[in-house]
């Protein structure tokens, strides 16, 4: 056996766990939490029932993570990416005043 045709055979084992790691990596980033100061500057909540409506006038009745152009949740999933919050993961019925309404 040459040894580029060894280091082929011990590569590909190594680079499959390693996306498998990062895949599960994805599936479990964990939730944004309310108090991270990017999230408290935004008047993120994970429940838009409780947005502060006096603060941020824009809120929308009605409107939360699923209803927002940023939000990239699978449909029915209970949460999702949102590019504002790299590495973490914001709830479906969440909501932040960067709110914008899906095209
Ligand atoms: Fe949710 Fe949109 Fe705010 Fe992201 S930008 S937290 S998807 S409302």
């Amino acid at each position: 056996m040459t040894t580029s045709r060894r280091q082929f055979i011990q590569i590909v084992p190594i680079a499959g766990a390693a996306l498998l790691a990062s895949r599960t990596a994805f599936a479990a980033d964990p939730m944004v939490d309310e108090k991270d100061p990017t999230a408290a500057a935004l008047g993120y909540v994970a429940d838009a029932a409780r947005a502060d409506k006096t603060k941020f006038k824009n809120f929308v009745a009605g409107s939360n993570c699923t209803t927002c152009q940023l939000y990239q949740g699978k449909p029915g999933a209970p949460s999702g990416p949102c590019p504002l919050f790299a590495g973490k993961q914001v709830a479906a019925k969440g909501w932040c005043s960067a709110w914008a309404k899906k095209a």
